[in-house]
């Protein structure tokens, strides 16, 4: 029995049999005469990727939505990158050597410079680069690009998985993910995400030790993976699945049920996203509408802008998936622990405090606009509110009120079908907290981020993960604020809701209750299990 610590992106918990998933890449070098014939080879592979590619994404897009497909488009792309073309042609040409070769070569090259890149997002770049090189040295072979061949449900081992490699998988076979390498923010672990199963992220396992077939538990929860578990871990990891699924068969006659306690108190329960792709997850546990979504990850997907059409057929289908259920957008709140490279930001010494999220998008009204544009068109066809993130001023917000109504001007001029609809800002900061009574005023509704107002409240880095002992979430200045921010808002008459993790904090539900937070917005799954606590509450009694 083994048992090793890593990360774990999401939760739950499973056990079965380890499918280790070893790539083999064998690429024999060979010495050619005739470059141009081995350019031409090359030229085919590149046709035939580049139509695979094209296939991947239709089929990702439709099972887990455009924003996450969209890095498929990447690859294709990186198939027409020029830097990449020509060093793999300069392989062949100056070396004389065959085409897989040069390839090989080339990709290992660019995925090590990739990796040692100290940005984040970069060293995702380096799984890209790997997998694309992949797929053009099987096409060059001649044969399929397998990834794990899935027979029984299984857990999936590897060092690390490739995009392409991860939706390739059969879903309904996969019971959770262990990978060596891979951060929070991996492809993987977003995928992982969507597919609803536990996943555990650098995990510092040995591949040669771990057998096909060897057992293994996964626990999102604590984030341990025990391999070949002995007799008695079996039998606790078998009662704690067993014990999660009757929990969640108990929820299930919740569904259409109100958020209210046995005295007549009640709180509405939204969901958490990330993309369009998981408002599934949303309806299977009936929230009562979208309390967050992110849509900086519409933009950490890809690697250009989204533009003003692919924006507002996204916000489009959210609304009307949704069918009259309240959608609160949230504006690009990039920076920080969110990156991407193509926004070209500069290195900052401290990017938590730097020039993130609003304060990025008034710096550049030029790419915040097309997301407002889209936002307004969107709002024609259902229940959509705008929410901005880590406001710290009534300036700020008058600034974002010029510019939505410079986007409505242009589009009432254009004749595009628009809607003014409600608007919110994002209480994150302790100075927002501190001018909340005259903020309340200029807005529609506070959605308090408590992830962002607890680190900035405390002066704890949230990704810090040495800090974890010192970070107390029911800090009494947390608590205080959130008090003050409630009556603040109720005093102009406008409704307050918290988003950040705190609100998933059942323990927290009575407070919440008593300072009278009219809203909490959790992650999809965890719906049902705050309702439950809700009923059970009598508020007579909870203090
Ligand atoms: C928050 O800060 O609480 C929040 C919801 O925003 P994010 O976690 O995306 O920064
Ligand atoms: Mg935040």
């Amino acid at each position: 029995m083994q048992r090793f610590e890593g990360k774990s992106v999401y939760n739950g918990i499973a056990m079965g049999p380890a499918v280790v998933f070893r790539r083999s890449r064998q690429v024999i070098k060979k010495d050619i005469e005739d470059p141009q014939a081995e350019l031409e080879r090359l030229r085919a592979a590149l046709e035939i990727s580049a139509g695979q590619l094209t296939q991947l994404y239709d089929k990702a897009a439709e099972q887990i939505g455009q924003a996450s497909a969209a890095v498929f488009e990447v690859h294709r792309m990186l198939l027409e990158d020029e830097m990449y073309l020509s060093a793999v042609r300069n392989v062949i040409e100056t070396e004389k050597v065959n085409a897989e070769y040069a390839v090989a070569l080339t990709g290992d090259e660019f995925s090590a410079m990739f990796s040692a890149m100290e940005d984040e997002y970069m060293n995702a770049r380096a799984a890209d680069v790997w997998d694309v090189s992949s797929r053009l040295v099987h096409n060059l072979q001649g044969d399929e690009q397998a990834g794990p061949q899935l027979t029984q449900p299984s857990v999936i081992v590897a060092q690390d998985l490739s995009p392409s490699e991860t939706v390739q998988l059969n879903k309904d076979y996969v019971l959770a993910f262990v990978t060596q390498q891979g951060s929070i923010n991996s492809h993987t672990a977003i995928l992982a995400r969507m597919m609803n199963v536990p996943a555990i992220v650098s995990v510092p396992f040995s591949e040669e030790e771990i057998q096909d077939g060897e057992c293994v538990i996964v626990d999102g929860f604590s984030g341990v993976v025990t391999f070949s578990p002995d007799e008695a871990a079996q039998a606790e990891a078998e009662k704690t699945i067993q014990r999660e699924r009757e929990k969640d068969a108990k929820l299930e006659h919740l569904k259409g049920k109100e958020n209210i306690t046995r005295d007549g108190h009640k709180i509405d329960i939204l969901a958490n996203i990330g993309s369009v792709a998981d408002i599934g997850q949303v309806l299977e546990n009936d929230a009562g509408g979208i309390g967050l979504f992110r849509s900086e990850f519409l933009y950490l997907e890809r690697d250009t802008f989204p533009t003003e059409e692919e924006q507002f057929e996204i916000y489009k289908q959210a609304v009307e998936k949704m069918k009259g259920k309240k959608v609160v957008i949230r504006t690009l709140d990039i920076g920080a622990d969110k990156q991407a490279e193509y926004f070209r930001m500069e290195k900052e010494e401290n990017p938590a405090m730097g020039c993130r999220a609003i304060r990025f998008c008034l710096t550049r009204p030029e790419i915040f606009k097309v997301q407002i544009r889209a936002l307004l068109r969107a709002a024609h066809y259902g229940n959509l509110s705008i929410l901005y993130p880590m406001i710290i001023s009534e300036d700020e917000v008058s600034k974002v009120q010029s510019l939505v109504e410079e986007a409505r001007a242009e589009l009432e001029a254009e004749g595009t079908a628009y809607r003014i609809p409600e608007q919110g800002i994002m209480i994150e900061t302790p100075a927002a907290v501190m001018i909340s009574d005259r903020l309340a005023k200029m807005v529609d509704f506070f959605s308090i981020g408590t992830n962002d107002l607890i680190q900035y409240t405390l002066a704890l880095d949230r990704t810090n993960a040495k800090l974890d002992a010192f970070y107390d979430a029911h800090h009494e200045a947390v608590l205080r604020m959130i008090q003050m921010v409630t009556d603040h808002a109720h005093a102009q008459e406008k409704w307050v809701g918290i988003c950040g993790e705190l609100a998933a904090d059942e323990q927290m539900m009575p407070q919440f209750l008593k300072m009278g937070i009219d809203e909490l917005s959790v992650a999809p799954a965890m719906v049902l299990k705050l309702r439950k606590k809700v009923r059970e509450m009598c508020m007579k009694d909870a203090f």
